[in-house]
C-alpha cells in the first residue's frame, strides 16, 4: 500500500521529490540529533493525487491520524487539548524553494477553551495565549477561508494605534481575537471552526490548493519549475517565539550569500513568531546582538550552523525559533546565492576541503558565469538613480530615451544610441526593440512582451519600473520627486538590477571578461572563475567552436577558448560594395556576364578566408556556403516599383524591376535559398569552393570544411559535393565536405545523406522554425509571451532547444548518421549551442560539438564541463 505519510526520523534529505525540500531538510536535520520539533510530512504525491482528483487519496486520513496520535503520546498532551493543548503548525514545500509563494499555518488546535490551557502551559501568561490565538485566526482566516487579509491587518492596526504590537494587553488580544472572528463570520457566513482536527483537516487541504495559487503558478513559470511536482505538507509541533523577552525568532545564512564570506548573518526579532520576521512588522536586530542577549542559545546556534555546512557541505540558510531560550531549528536548506558568490563559495568549500574541484564545478552554472561576463556599470562612476524596476532581461544600456518605435529606428538608423522607453511593448514595437539598444517599461513582469522579446533577442531589459508615469503622447516620462524625462534626454539601464538612472554612466567590461580576454587581473573572483573554468575544460567531452564570421570575433573566439569555427557565414561577405557584382550576377544574361561577375566575386571572397584562416591558425574553420534569399540582395521591391511608376527610372531599373519581381517570394524563408541556389545559379558555389581552397593554399595549416545549407535529399548535396571535390582535387587542397541538418526531411534522412556528408552540423535554428512550423521572426514577437503564460511551453524553443521534438529529430539523426559513417563528426551550430541546457542535451546526444557566439564560448566550456561530471542528470538551474 502506498505511504503518504512519514515521520521526520524517517525521512532524510534525498528524498526532497517525495516530501519537498522543508520535509526533506527537516528529516536531515532531526537525524543529526538538531533540535527540531517533532513532526511528520504528507508527500506530494498525496498533493497530486488532491489536485488531480478534488479529494486526498483512500487511506491518506487514517495515516495522518496515526502520526497524530503518535506526536500526541510523545508530546504528553492533545492536539487542542482543552486543559493543555498540543499546537502545531501545517506547512507547505516543494521541491524546489518557492519562498512566500504557498501557504502555512501556525497554532492549530486553538479555540476558546484551549486558548486557556495554553496559558496554563505558559505559567498564566494570558497574553502569549491571546496573541496566538489571534495569529490563527489571521493565518487561517486569510489562506484556508480567503479572507481578505488586509482586513485583520485593519482591526489590528486600529487597535495598535501609534505603539507596538508587543505593546497589546492580553485583554485588547481578547478583544481582537472576538473582532476577527466577527470579520470572518461576516466575510465567510460561517463561524470560525473550533475543532482543531478540523482546523488540521482544512489546513492541509489549503496547502494542497496553494500549489496551484496564480502567484505560485507565476513563480514556477519565472524560475522554469515544473508545474506538476505538487508541495508536500509538514505538520510541526509548535514552539513558541512569542511568549516573552527571552523568546523569539530568525533567520540566517553559514556565510554571506552576496559575498560568499565566512562570519555571521542574520536577523532576529525578540518576542514574535516566525512570519513577523519577513512581514517587517518590528525592526529586526543584527544576529550578533543575540550573543548578548541569550549568550548560550547563541552559541549553540553557531554551532548548528558549523554542523550544518560540514554535513551540507554548503552555504546553508536557517529559520530558527528560541522559545524562553530554548532553541528549535524550524528550516534549513542549501541557501540561495548571487552569482559571484557561487563561485566564490565553491572554491572556498574546495580550499577547506569540504567538496573536491569536480563539485565544485557542479555547483556552479553557465548562467551565472554568463551574468558575471555582462558589460557593467562602472560602480565608482557618480549616478543618479531615479527608479527601480524588475530585471528582465541583463545587461547595461545607455541611450536617448524615446517613446515609440518608429523614432527609435528613426534615430538608430543616424547611428544613434536609444532606449525605447514603453508603458507596455506591444507585436509592432518589434522594429523599434531592435533598434534599441535596451527597453524599459513600465508595466509587466517578467514574462510581459517586453520581457521576452528582450532575453529572446539578448537586448538590455527592465520591466514594470511601476513608479514612471510614461506619456507616449507628450513624449516624456515622469519618474519620483518630480523627474522628468523627455524623448531624447539620456538615460541608463541596467537590466541586471532593473536600476534606472538619469544621464550617462560609464560602462565597463568586468573583471571576468578581462580575464577570458587574457589581460592580468588581480582579483579573488576571478581567481575562482580560473579555477573552474581549468577543471571543466579538463573533464568536458563535448568541443567547443565558434559562430564566427570576420577576423576580429574568430580571434575573441580564440582568446575565449574555441576550439575551431563552427560556422563561418559567408553571406555578409556579399553586402556593401560587393551587392553590386551579386545583382549583376543575377541579372546576367549569359553565361559570359554570369562568369565576369563570380571572376569578380572570387579573389574578394579569397580575402575574407585568408583573413578567418589566419586568425584560426591550425584550428578547423566550417564554412557554409551562401545561404539566405537571392532577394536580400537585391533592391527593395516596393522602392523599386515606385520609381518605375513614377518615371524616374532608367532602362537598367526596370530590367531590375522586371528581375526582383520574377525572384519575389511570398515565403522567402521556405523558397530558394541555400543549396537550392547552388543548384539554380550556375557557378555560384564552384566559386565559393575555390576560394576556400585558393585561400587554403596560402595559410599553411588551414583546415576548411565545406557545409552546404539547407539540404533536405542527399541527391541535393551529391550533386553539390561531386563539383567541390573535383575543385579540391585540382587544387590539391584537403577540405571536408558535409551539410547542416536543418531541415526535417534532412533529420529523418540522414542515414542517407551521410553517405554524402562528411560531418552534420544540426542548424537548430531553422530546424526549430520547421519542425514546429514557426516563423521566429513572426512569432516571438506576436505571441510568445501568451504561449508562455499559457505553459505550452516553459522557455521559448529558440532559446533552448525542445528536447522532445526538435531533440528527438536531431538524436534520430546522429543515430542513424553515425550508422552509416561510424566516424561522421557531429555538431551544432543554432543559437542553441551556448544554452546551458541545450549543451547538456548535445552532450547526451553523444555530438562532438557546440559552436555558439564567441561570447558565449566560456558557458559552453562550463556547461560542457558540467555534463560530462553530472551524466545525465541535466539540472542546468
Ligand atoms: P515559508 O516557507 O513561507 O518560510 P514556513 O512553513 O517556513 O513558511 O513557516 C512560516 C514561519 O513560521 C517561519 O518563520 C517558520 O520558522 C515559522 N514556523 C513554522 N512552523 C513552526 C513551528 N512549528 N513552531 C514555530 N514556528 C514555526
Ligand atoms: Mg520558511
Ligand atoms: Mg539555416
Amino acid at each position: 500500500m502506498a505511504k503518504f505519510v512519514y515521520d521526520f526520523t524517517e525521512g532524510n534529505r534525498n528524498l526532497k521529490d517525495l516530501l519537498g525540500g522543508k520535509g526533506a531538510n527537516l528529516a536531515e536535520m532531526t537525524n543529526l540529533g538538531l533540535p527540531v520539533p517533532p513532526g511528520f510530512t504528507i508527500t506530494t504525491e498525496a498533493c497530486r493525487h488532491y489536485l488531480a482528483e478534488g479529494a486526498v487519496p483512500d487511506g491518506l486520513e487514517a495515516e495522518v491520524a496515526g502520526h497524530l496520535a503518535a506526536l500526541e503520546e510523545r508530546m504528553g498532551r492533545k492536539l487542542g487539548q482543552a486543559d493543555d493543548p498540543l499546537l502545531v503548525s501545517v506547512r507547505s514545500g516543494a521541491k524546489f524553494s518557492m519562498p512566500g509563494m504557498m501557504d502555512t499555518v501556525l497554532n492549530i488546535g486553538l479555540n476558546d477553551e484551549s486558548v486557556q490551557g495554553l496559558a496554563k502551559q505558559a505559567g498564566g501568561n494570558e497574553r502569549f495565549a491571546w496573541d496566538s490565538y489571534r495569529r490563527l485566526i489571521q493565518m487561517f482566516g486569510k489562506t484556508v477561508l480567503g479572507v481578505e487579509g488586509e482586513l485583520f491587518e485593519e482591526a489590528l492596526d486600529a487597535l495598535k494605534g501609534s505603539r507596538q504590537d508587543t505593546d497589546l494587553t492580553a485583554a485588547e488580544l481578547r478583544g481582537l481575537v472576538e473582532t476577527y472572528k466577527g470579520v470572518v463570520r461576516e466575510q465567510t457566513g460561517r463561524d470560525f471552526p473550533a475543532d482543531p482536527r478540523e482546523q488540521m483537516r482544512l489546513a492541509v487541504q489549503a496547502v494542497f490548493e496553494s500549489w496551484n495559487a496564480p502567484r505560485a503558478i507565476l513563480y514556477r513559470r519565472q524560475e522554469r519549475i515544473p508545474a506538476d511536482l505538487g508541495t508536500a505538507v509538514n505538520i510541526v509541533a509548535m514552539v513558541f517565539g512569542n511568549v516573552g523577552p527571552d523568546s523569539g525568532t530568525g533567520v540566517a545564512f553559514t556565510r554571506d550569500p552576496s559575498s560568499g564570506h565566512q562570519g555571521v548573518y542574520g536577523d532576529y526579532l525578540q518576542n514574535a513568531q516566525g512570519e513577523d520576521v519577513v512581514a517587517g512588522i518590528r525592526n529586526t536586530i543584527p544576529l550578533q546582538e543575540l550573543e548578548r542577549i541569550d549568550k548560550s542559545s547563541y552559541g549553540e546556534l553557531m554551532q548548528i550552523m558549523e554542523t550544518l555546512e560540514n554535513h551540507y557541505r554548503d552555504l546553508c540558510d536557517i529559520e530558527f525559533t528560541i522559545e524562553r531560550g530554548k532553541l528549535w531549528m524550524l528550516q534549513t536548506r542549501v541557501g540561495k546565492r548571487t552569482a559571484a558568490a557561487a563561485f566564490r563559495i565553491a572554491t572556498q568549500l574546495v580550499d577547506q576541503g569540504l567538496i573536491g574541484l569536480d563539485e565544485a564545478v557542479t555547483r556552479v552554472t553557465g548562467d551565472q558565469l554568463a551574468q558575471l561576463m555582462f558589460p557593467r556599470f562602472d560602480a565608482s562612476a557618480e549616478r543618479r538613480k531615479i527608479t527601480q524596476g524588475m530585471n528582465a532581461s541583463p545587461g547595461a544600456a545607455v541611450g536617448k530615451a524615446v517613446f515609440s518605435s518608429e523614432r527609435a529606428v528613426e534615430l538608430a538608423a543616424r547611428g544613434e544610441d536609444v532606449i525605447l522607453v514603453r508603458r507596455e511593448t506591444n507585436p509592432d514595437d518589434l522594429s523599434g526593440m531592435i533598434a534599441a539598444r535596451g527597453i524599459l517599461t513600465s508595466r509587466g513582469g517578467k514574462t510581459s512582451h517586453a520581457a521576452v522579446v528582450a532575453r529572446g533577442m539578448g537586448k538590455t531589459c527592465v520591466c514594470g519600473a511601476e513608479q514612471l508615469d510614461v506619456s507616449a503622447k507628450e513624449l516624456r516620462f515622469t519618474a519620483p520627486e518630480g523627474v522628468v524625462v523627455n524623448e531624447g534626454d539620456v538615460i541608463s539601464i541596467d537590466g541586471s538590477t532593473g536600476e534606472v538612472f538619469l544621464g550617462e554612466v560609464a560602462v565597463m567590461d568586468p573583471p571576468v571578461v578581462e580575464y577570458f580576454e587574457g589581460r592580468q587581473v588581480d582579483d579573488e573572483l576571478v581567481k575562482a572563475v580560473d579555477r573552474i573554468m581549468r577543471r571543466a575544460d579538463e573533464v568536458r567531452r563535448l568541443r567547443v567552436r565558434a559562430n564566427a564570421d570576420a577576423p576580429e570575433d574568430a580571434a575573441r573566439a580564440r582568446r575565449f577558448g574555441a576550439q575551431g569555427i563552427g560556422l563561418c557565414r559567408t553571406e555578409h561577405m556579399f553586402l556593401g560594395e560587393r551587392r553590386q557584382l551579386v545583382e549583376d550576377l543575377v541579372l546576367a544574361s549569359d553565361d559570359k556576364e554570369r562568369q565576369a561577375a563570380l571572376d569578380a566575386l572570387e579573389p574578394l571572397q579569397k580575402q575574407d578566408f585568408i583573413g578567418i584562416f589566419r586568425a584560426m591558425d591550425e584550428l578547423p574553420v566550417t564554412i557554409r556556403l551562401i545561404d539566405p534569399p537571392l532577394h536580400e540582395f537585391l533592391p527593395d521591391l516596393t522602392e523599386l516599383s515606385i520609381k518605375v511608376a513614377t518615371g524616374d527610372a532608367s532602362d537598367k531599373d526596370r530590367t531590375l524591376l522586371a528581375a526582383v519581381k520574377r525572384l519575389h517570394e511570398q515565403n522567402p524563408m521556405l523558397g530558394l535559398r541555400g543549396v537550392r541556389l547552388g543548384l539554380v545559379i550556375p557557378g555560384l558555389f564552384a566559386m565559393q569552393v575555390r576560394a576556400i581552397a585558393e585561400a587554403a593554399r596560402e595559410v599553411p595549416g588551414a583546415r576548411p570544411e565545406i557545409m552546404i545549407p539547407l539540404v533536405a535529399a542527399v541527391q541535393e548535396l551529391e550533386a553539390v559535393r561531386e563539383e567541390a571535390t573535383s575543385i579540391l582535387r585540382e587544387t590539391g587542397v584537403d577540405a571536408l565536405i558535409g551539410t547542416m541538418i536543418e531541415t526535417p526531411r534532412a533529420a529523418l534522412t540522414a542515414g542517407q545523406i551521410a553517405e554524402a556528408a562528411e560531418f552534420f552540423s544540426f542548424g537548430t535554428n531553422d530546424l526549430t522554425q520547421m519542425t514546429w512550423g514557426f516563423s521566429r521572426d513572426d512569432v516571438e514577437a506576436a505571441f510568445f509571451s501568451r504561449y508562455l503564460e499559457l505553459g505550452v511551453f516553459g522557455v521559448s524553443p529558440f532559446e533552448t532547444l525542445d528536447r522532445d521534438g526538435v531533440g528527438r529529430l536531431v538524436k534520430l539523426a546522429a543515430d542513424e548518421g553515425r550508422a552509416t559513417r561510424p566516424n561522421l563528426h557531429l555538431g551544432i551550430c543554432g543559437e542553441h549551442g551556448g544554452d546551458p541546457d541545450s549543451v547538456h542535451f548535445c552532450h547526451e546526444a553523444g555530438l562532438d560539438y557546440v559552436s555558439c557566439s564567441p561570447f558565449r564560448i566560456p558557458v559552453a566550456r562550463l556547461e560542457a564541463g558540467r555534463a560530462a561530471l553530472t551524466g545525465n542528470d541535466s539540472d542546468t538551474r
